[in-house]
C-alpha cells in the first residue's frame, strides 16, 4: 500500500440489490486496483475501497456511469476515512438493519440467458429456471431483506459444485445471482393431471413438450409463472377458448394472450414502435393493441373489443412452452391465451396444492414446479397513449419499485379503494404502490390484502404513523383502516375523488391548486350520495366541489351497476318524466312490465335508490339506451362497448348547459333528450355514441374554463376510471388545450381505482404536516 493511499466508504442507494451490483463493484475494484469490501445492507450497497486517490475517484465515477442495466441509482454517498491497509477485495455477507432498500421487480429473461436456453451445447440447454444477475425472479421470491438466497424461496435448493463456482466467481455473470440454478441442482417442472398423476413420458421427462402437445390439441393447462398460475389454451382454437370461458365463468371479459415475439404479434395486431418497446421491456406487461381485422385469433378471446391484451414470454418456461426446445415437432402457436389462474374475481393461485385444489375444475393439466412463490403478483396491463405509457394495472415487473415524490413523507399506509385495489406505503420520498390486489369482494382477496401489507411493511422497514382510508363505510379496506385506528394509529379519511385528483397531481409532480376532474363509476361523496361526475377545486390537503352532474336515482343500488338498463330508465325518467314511457324506444321491449313498474316506483318514490352524479353510470345508461349493452358481466363493459362502436370522423356534439349555483350543475337530461331524438330519427348508434363522447369532452372543457374564470386556476387533473376511455381522453385533451388549460393525466399509476392509494397517501401526509405545524404553533403560543 503506497503512502498516498486513501480509504473511502461508499453507500449506493436505489435499486441496487438483485441486479448484479456487488459483482459489478468487485470487477470495478479489480480494474482500479483497489482493496476493501462490498456488501448488501438494508441501506443499499455499502463498500469500502482503499488505494490511490485517482483510482478511488475513478471507481466512484464508474459506479453511476457503468452500472448494470437493471440497476437504478438514487444516490452515491462517499465519506473518507484513514486507511487501514486492506490486502484484497472481498464480497462480505449481508448486514441486517432497520433501514430500507429498494427491491427489484421481477425481470424477464435476458438475451444472454435466452441464448444459453436454446444452445444444445450449454449445460442449461432447455432448463426452464435459467437466470443470472441481470434477470429472473426477484420480488415474487423475496421473503425479507437484505436480498440473499436464504431470504428467498430458493433457500431449499443447494447449489451443485459448478453452480457454486459460478456464484463465487466475480468474473461470471452468475456471481451472486441469488436464484442461480441448473438442471442438476435447481427447481424442476412436472406435468400432472387433476389427480396429480404424471402425464407424458412415464418417467415424467419432457413435461413441457408434453404440455405443448396437449395445448395444440385444445387442452387447458394451468402453468405456474412468476407471481401465480396462468390458465393457458390455444388462442386460435374457438372451442378451447369457449371451454375456458365456461369453466372460469367469465362470459365476455377479455383474455390476455402471449406470443413468442413482436413479429408474431404483428400478424394479428397493429404494433407501433413505442408499443413494441413496451412489449419487449423487461417488465413484460400486457400491452393493449388494436387488433387486425380477420386475424386467426378466436373471436371469443375479447368479444366486442377492438383491442387485444398481448404480452411476450417473460420466463424461460414460457419460451419453452411457446417455442419448444428447438427440436420439437409441435409448431409454435400463433398465440396462447394466458389468463389468471383463478375463478373470476378470486385471488391468483400461487401454491401447488392450492392450484390443484382450486383450479382442478378449470384446468385439464398442471405444468408446475417446485420453486415456491413468496408473493402473489398479477400481470401488469399498459398501453401507449399519444406516445407515452399509460398504465392500467401496475403489478408484476413494476411493483415494488416506488413512485418518487418530491416531498418528505411520513410512514403512512393508504388502504386504497374496493375495486382494483392497491395499497400504498410512504417513506422518505418514496410511495411504494403495491401490486394489483384485486376486487375486495371476497374473504380470500381480503386475506391476500392483509398479508401483502404485512409483507411490504417488513420489506421496506415501515412502522406506521398513520393510515389513510376512503370514506365509504362498507369498503373492506376502510374496515381494515378502522382496525388500525382502534389500535391507536391516527386515521385520515380521504374523499374518493379528491384522492383521484391528488394521485394525478402527485405523479405529475404538481403542487398547489388544480381543477380536479374525477369521472368514475362510484365513489362515496362527502354528502353521503354517490359521486362520480365531479369538478373539484383542490390542493393536496382539501377540496371544494365546484360542479357536478345533477343527481339521478340509482334504482336498486348495486343492482343498477350490473344492469345498465336500470340506469337508462332512471335517466329517461329524469329527462322526460312519465312521458318517457310513451316514447317508442326499443328499450321498453327488453324490460319485464312488472320490473318496469317496480323501477318507476323506486325512482319516483326514491325507494332503495341512492342518488348519484356518476359519469360512469351515464355512459351505462346511454349504452343501454342504444341497445349496445343492457346487462353487464364485467365492470365497465357497457361503457367499453359504447366506446368501441363510436364512429370515426364525427366532430359535432350535443348542446349542454351549466346551471349556476354552488356547486354548479350539469343536467344530463338535456343530453339524454338529444340522444333519444337522434335515436328516434334513425341516426346510426355509432354516430350517436361519438356525439355523446364529444359532448362529455366539451363539457369537461367548458366547465373547467368556467372554474378558471372564477378561480384563476388553469391546471386540470383528469382522473377516474372513465378516462380509460381513449376516445374520450383524446377529445378531452384537445378541448382543454384549445381553451389554454393545462391538462394533467396519469402515466405511472392507473387512472382507475388502482391509482387511488397514491392520492390518499399524499393527502394524509400533507394533512398530518399541517396539523403538526398547527400544534407546534399552539404550543409556542402557550409559552
Ligand atoms: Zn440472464
Ligand atoms: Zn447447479
Amino acid at each position: 500500500m503506497s503512502e498516498t493511499a486513501i480509504r473511502a466508504q461508499i453507500v449506493v442507494r436505489g435499486v441496487v440489490q438483485g441486479v448484479g451490483f456487488r459483482p459489478f463493484v468487485y470487477r470495478l475494484a479489480q480494474e482500479h486496483r483497489l482493496n476493501g469490501w462490498v456488501l448488501n445492507s438494508t441501506q443499499g450497497v455499502v463498500m469500502e475501497v482503499e488505494g490511490a486517490r485517482a483510482a478511488v475517484e475513478g471507481l466512484v465515477g464508474d459506479l453511476s456511469a457503468k452500472a448494470p442495466p437493471r440497476a437504478v441509482i438514487d444516490r452515491v454517498e462517499t465519506s473518507f476515512l484513514p486507511p487501514v491497509g486492506y490486502s484484497s477485495f472481498v464480497i462480505e455477507t449481508s448486514q441486517e438493519g432497520e433501514e430500507s432498500v429498494l427491491i427489484s421487480p421481477d425481470i424477464c429473461i435476458c438475451p444472454d440467458c435466452l441464448r444459453e436456453l436454446f444452445d444444445p451445447r450449454d449445460r442449461r440447454y432447455a432448463y426452464p429456471f435459467i437466470n443470472c444477475t441481470n434477470c429472473g425472479p426477484r420480488f415474487t421470491i423475496i421473503g425479507d431483506i437484505p436480498y440473499d438466497r436464504p431470504k428467498t424461496t430458493m433457500r431449499v435448493f443447494t447449489m451443485c459444485p459448478p453452480c457454486e463456482r459460478e456464484y463465487h466467481d466475480p468474473s461470471n455473470r452468475r456471481f451472486h445471482a441469488e436464484p442461480n440454478a441448473c438442471p442438476a441442482c435447481g427447481p424442476r417442472v412436472e406435468l400432472v393431471g387433476r389427480e396429480r398423476q404424471p402425464v407424458g413420458n412415464s418417467d415424467g421427462s419432457q413435461p413441457i413438450e408434453a404440455g405443448r402437445r396437449l395445448l395444440a390439441k385444445g387442452a387447458i393447462v394451468a402453468v405456474k409463472g412468476l407471481g401465480g398460475f396462468h390458465l393457458a389454451c390455444d388462442a386460435t382454437d374457438p372451442q378451447a377458448v369457449e371451454e375456458m370461458r365456461e369453466r372460469k365463468q367469465r362470459i365476455d371479459k377479455p383474455f390476455a394472450v402471449m406470443s413468442l415475439n413482436v413479429e408474431t404479434v404483428r400478424r394479428y395486431c397493429e404494433v407501433a414502435e413505442g408499443e413494441a418497446q413496451l412489449l419487449e421491456s423487461p417488465a413484460r406487461p400486457i400491452v393493449l393493441l388494436r387488433r387486425r381485422a380477420g386475424s386467426p385469433i378466436a373471436a371469443q378471446v375479447a368479444p366486442g373489443n377492438n383491442y387485444l391484451g398481448v404480452m411476450l414470454p417473460y420466463t424461460p418456461l414460457h419460451y419453452l412452452l411457446l417455442a419448444g426446445d428447438g427440436q420439437s415437432e409441435v409448431p409454435t402457436p400463433l398465440a396462447l391465451v394466458m389468463t389468471s389462474g383463478n375463478m373470476s374475481e378470486e385471488p391468483l393461485a400461487i401454491d401447488n396444492q392450492e392450484a390443484l385444489d382450486r383450479l382442478a375444475p378449470l384446468s385439464d393439466y398442471f405444468l408446475m414446479h417446485d420453486r415456491d412463490i413468496e408473493l402473489r403478483c398479477d400481470d401488469s396491463v399498459t398501453r401507449l397513449f399519444r406516445g407515452k405509457e399509460g398504465i392500467i394495472r401496475r403489478s408484476r415487473g413494476y411493483a415494488p419499485y416506488p413512485v418518487r415524490l418530491d416531498m418528505d413523507l411520513a410512514e403512512v399506509l393508504a388502504c386504497g379503494a374496493e375495486l382494483k385495489n392497491t395499497f400504498c406505503l410512504t417513506k422518505g420520498s418514496d410511495a411504494y404502490m403495491s401490486q394489483h390486489i384485486g376486487d375486495m369482494e371476497n374473504y380470500e382477496t381480503y386475506t391476500s390484502y392483509r398479508s401483502s401489507i404485512e409483507h411490504f411493511q417488513r420489506l421496506f422497514r415501515v412502522s406506521l404513523r398513520a393510515v389513510a382510508y376512503d370514506l365509504h363505510p362498507n369498503y373492506l379496506a376502510t374496515q381494515y383502516a378502522e382496525e388500525l385506528a382502534a389500535e391507536g394509529l391516527e386515521a385520515v379519511g380521504v374523499q374518493h375523488h379528491h384522492a383521484h385528483a391528488v394521485s394525478c397531481m402527485a405523479e405529475n409532480g404538481v403542487r398547489g391548486q388544480v381543477i380536479g376532474v374525477a369521472f368514475d363509476g362510484t365513489g362515496y361523496g362527502s354528502d353521503g350520495h354517490i359521486w362520480g361526475g365531479e369538478f373539484l377545486l383542490c390542493d393536496e390537503a382539501d377540496f371544494s366541489r365546484q360542479a357536478h352532474f345533477e343527481y339521478v336515482p340509482l334504482p336498486g343500488g348495486e343492482a343498477a351497476i350490473r344492469k345498465p338498463y336500470r340506469m337508462a330508465v332512471s335517466h329517461l325518467l329524469h329527462a322526460f318524466g312519465e312521458e318517457a314511457l310513451s316514447l317508442p324506444l326499443e328499450l321498453w321491449s327488453h324490460i319485464e312490465p312488472a320490473e318496469l313498474t317496480l323501477l318507476r316506483r323506486m325512482v319516483t318514490g326514491r325507494v332503495n335508490s341512492p342518488l348519484t352524479s356518476s359519469c360512469g353510470r351515464l355512459f351505462d345508461a346511454i349504452s343501454a339506451l342504444l341497445g349496445v349493452r343492457r346487462v353487464v358481466n364485467y365492470e365497465g363493459q357497457a361503457a367499453i362497448e359504447l366506446e368501441m362502436m363510436a364512429a370515426e370522423g364525427v366532430e359535432e356534439g350535443y348542446p349542454w348547459q351549466l346551471t349556476p349555483g354552488s356547486p354548479m350543475t350539469i343536467d344530463p337530461g338535456l343530453l339524454v333528450r338529444e340522444v333519444v331524438s337522434d335515436l328516434l330519427r334513425g341516426v346510426e348508434p355509432g354516430v350517436i355514441s361519438a356525439r355523446f363522447h364529444n359532448t362529455v369532452a366539451e363539457i369537461i372543457g367548458g366547465v373547467s374554463e368556467a372554474i378558471r374564470e372564477k378561480t384563476g386556476v388553469s391546471k386540470v387533473a383528469l382522473s377516474g376510471g372513465v378516462f380509460q376511455n381513449v376516445y374520450l381522453l383524446g377529445r378531452t385533451l384537445d378541448h382543454l388545450q384549445r381553451r389554454g388549460l393545462e391538462p394533467l393525466i396519469h402515466h405511472l399509476v392507473p387512472t382507475n381505482d388502482g391509482g387511488i392509494a397514491l392520492g390518499q397517501a399524499v393527502v394524509a401526509n400533507v394533512r398530518l404536516r399541517k396539523e403538526a405545524s398547527r400544534v407546534s404553533s399552539y404550543s409556542r403560543a402557550a409559552l
